[in-house]
């Protein structure tokens, strides 16, 4: 950020909630089914039909508002936002008043130590949380002189989260945006999948000279549909606004997408040309109320919070703060982590998590769930290497690749290819001693104090046992060796 200038960002995210069903009808929830194969009189909005809650999407908010340490409001009611869209049937959209569902929580963040000097956790508000319905997708690609439109995501329920205009830079807005996908993916209320388009977000950005009490002028940016654009669109903006800031320029609040094939944002609609939703109470449905117990209730179901587990998984397994959050990348990895950290030793899960597994992921571009790998097998290896049957260079190099391939258990794979350590002292001695006899040099130069040459000795010497022979027994028999 330019000397002078701070930056201030409010995220709006919403979430596709992973209920069975739509918000106001029985239509099926999934993505990428035949158009219009999932429609209804009720979400297709025909005349005399009647929308009805769905449950499931409440008690999803309210998880939320737990987690978040939010208010849950006991009454809020559902309004009418009417405007005109090809793929909004009714033409309005079902969602909450001025009371919703989920007020006042936070989500506590690293803040950046560029802007704030440095990275002490700070609370990032939520003002609120709201239930609504998703709108349809219009699809200009198919033809030039037709829209088609598809009707399965429209009453899809989604929960908006309106953070607060606390954010100070565009890495904390990634992290804060982290921590919320972090956060609904662990709860199970989203699959997170933000090319499909369930976890979006759009960003209000403003930027005023440092010390000045007043926010600037804000502009609200569409089409964000990745992190990684997210923090490119924040910094684009936020730029754009001090160049224009600096020419004296004034500019007006205004609605703005971000094209990420030109890495730039272009004016959709200004303030002035705001649309009047004529909000009013939906008459069709009654004030959403909530009892202590259904709180209680989604409160006892509530599974570990992200931030829970990575303190455990520090205290339990004795990782670092760096180690824990990264074996929290996904609710699936945590799990699959905590399987083989349970079944072998939980340091050298985590290193393995990190490791060659993450390695795998990357090279073949999976998930943990479909890697084909079996946490039991993984713990299994793992206990190979400590039990000393194999080393931990053959166990990464000659046994994991197999395993990946399925050519049978870390054990069997060991025998069939002979991979087991020689921990055998006499192997080991006459390995050490035809080493020795060739580099008769050498030898002199560590006689004569030369330290660093006695690792080229244990190259040699593990090279001459084809990286099978156990590392510390060489190390041991060289030392002796030497000091003769
Ligand atoms: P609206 O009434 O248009 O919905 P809100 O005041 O509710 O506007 O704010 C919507 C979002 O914009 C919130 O996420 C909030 O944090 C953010 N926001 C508000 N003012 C600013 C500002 N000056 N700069 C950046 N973000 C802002
Ligand atoms: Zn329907
Ligand atoms: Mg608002």
């Amino acid at each position: 950020m330019k000397p002078g200038f701070e930056v201030v960002i409010g995220l709006e995210i919403h979430v596709q909630l992973l209920t069975r069903s739509k918000m106001f009808c029985a239509c099926r929830n999934v993505y990428g089914a035949a158009p219009n194969a999932h429609t209804c009189p009720v979400c297709l909005g025909l005349p005399g039909a009647l929308p009805v809650l769905n449950k499931e999407a409440v008690r999803m908010a309210l998880s939320l508002g737990l987690a978040l340490g939010a208010r849950i409001q006991t009454k809020s009611v559902f309004y009418r936002k009417q405007y005109f869209y090809p793929d909004l049937p009714k033409g309005y959209q079902i969602t909450q008043g001025p009371v919703a569902v989920v007020e006042e929580g936070s989500v506590t963040i690293a803040g950046d130590p560029e802007v704030r000097g440095n990275a002490a956790p700070i609370a990032i508000r939520i003002e609120r949380a709201h239930l609504e319905e998703d709108a349809g997708k219009s699809n200009h690609e198919r033809s030039d002189t037709a829209t088609y439109v598809d009707l399965n995501r429209a009453g899809v329920p989604l929960l908006e989260i309106v953070g607060g205009p606390d954010l100070r830079s565009a890495n904390e807005a990634y992290d804060y945006l982290k921590a919320l996908h972090r956060l609904v993916t662990f709860l199970g209320i989203c699959d997170g999948n933000m090319e499909e388009g369930s976890f979006r977000c759009d960003a209000n950005v403003s930027v005023r000279r440092t010390g000045a009490a007043a926010f600037g002028t804000r502009v609200e940016v569409k089409n964000l549909n990745s992190f990684r654009h997210v923090k490119m669109a924040i910094e684009h903006e936020a730029a754009r606004h001090i160049v224009l800031l600096e020419k004296g320029e004034s500019f007006t609040q205004e609605t703005r997408g971000w094209d990420a094939d030109t890495g730039e944002t272009k004016s959709q609609r200004t303030k002035e040309a705001a649309m009047d939703y004529r909000f009013f109470p939906e008459p069709d449905l009654p004030a959403l109320t909530i009892t202590q117990d259904e709180i209680e209730t989604v409160r006892r179901a509530l599974p570990e919070l992200p931030e829970a587990r990575r303190n455990r998984f520090i205290r339990e397994y004795g990782l670092t703060d760096y180690e824990a959050g990264m074996l929290l990348q996904s609710r699936g990895f945590a799990t699959y982590f905590e399987a083989v950290a349970k079944a072998a030793n939980g340091k050298q899960a985590a290193n393995w998590m990190l490791g060659e597994v993450s390695r795998a992921l990357n090279e073949t571009g999976r998930e943990i769930e479909t890697l084909g790998l079996d946490a039991a097998q993984l713990a299994e290896l793992i206990q190979l290497v400590e039990a000393k049957t194999i080393n931990l260079n053959t166990a990464k190099e000659a046994v994991f690749p197999r395993l990946l391939r399925g050519e049978g258990t870390p054990r069997q794979i060991a025998e069939k290819q002979g991979l087991a350590q020689v921990s055998d002292r006499d192997t080991i001695e006459t390995l050490v001693q035809e080493v020795i006899r060739a580099h008769p040099e050498q030898l002199a130069q560590v006689k004569a104090g030369n330290e660093k040459l006695k690792g080229f000795f244990v190259g040699q010497v593990m090279k001459a046992g084809k990286g099978k022979v156990n590392p510390q027994l060489v190390n041991e028999i060289l030392e002796a060796t030497f000091d003769h």
